[in-house]
């Protein structure tokens, strides 16, 4: 099975769980075929629809700032080619139960979800997956322990910040183009945000028609 044996020359990854999970989990999987040789390189990669399978860093600084436990109930919003996914479904796994059975996401691609959904089959993940705007979220499933956005909306889908847990935490790029995004996570407690920066990143666009309503935007992201 493929491993990331640099993966522990990623001196802010601390979390032992996080690092299993990569070590559990094969990119090569993930990416198409003719890509394959590229998939042990910490770099984004084509996964088709002028979409990308983001670099293993950020999915595992993201997957750390989740702090989820075994059991907790978490939602991807942008699962493209389900490599996050996977690696979520690893973090929450309990034992005798099915792998991902806390773990839902939603893409906006049937083709991508498609392939993503047969590639975490295979894998023995069975998360709960759905084609659609994941602006909305998941509001049936709902509160979340974590959520994560692997696509960057230039607003916080204010339906997203309503399916957070008391005490859940939401990761995700914030920012109105690729050059200005900021990796936020906000914890929720008493109802209010705790918002932290990780940094600058650049992450594909989240398209959401949603979002064309202002009422459904959290446009400060403050304490
Ligand atoms: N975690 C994925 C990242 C894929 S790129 C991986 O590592 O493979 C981000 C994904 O977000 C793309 O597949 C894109 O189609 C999807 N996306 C963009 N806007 C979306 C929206 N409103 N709802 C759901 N998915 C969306």
């Amino acid at each position: 099975m493929f491993k990331f044996p640099w993966a522990r020359t990623w001196p802010e990854i601390t979390d032992e769980r996080v690092l299993a999970a990569f070590a559990a989990v094969p990119r090569e999987e993930f990416v198409p075929d003719h890509l394959r040789q590229w998939a042990d390189r910490d770099a984004p990669l084509p996964i088709g629809e002028g979409q990308t399978i983001s670099q293993p860093f950020v999915v595992a600084l993201m997957t750390q700032a989740l702090a989820l436990k075994p059991g907790d109930k978490v939602l991807e919003i942008g699962v493209g080619s389900g490599f996050q996914t996977a690696i979520l479904c690893e973090i929450t796994a309990e034992e005798g139960e099915t792998s991902g059975h806390t773990v839902y996401g939603v893409e906006r691609f049937a083709t991508l979800a498609e392939r993503a959904e047969k590639t975490l089959h295979r894998l023995g993940y069975y998360p709960h997956l759905r084609v659609g705007d994941g602006a909305a979220g998941w509001p049936e499933a709902a509160p979340f322990d974590g959520i994560i956005l692997s696509a960057a909306p230039a607003w916080l889908p204010r339906p997203l910040w309503e399916q957070l847990a008391e005490g859940g935490r939401l990761v995700a790029p914030i920012g109105p183009t690729s050059y200005e995004q900021i990796l936020w996570v906000i914890r929720k407690e008493g109802g209010r945000m705790r918002p932290r920066s990780l940094g600058p990143v650049r992450f594909v666009p989240l398209v959401s028609p949603l979002l064309n309503d202002p009422a459904q935007r959290i446009s400060h992201i403050s304490g």
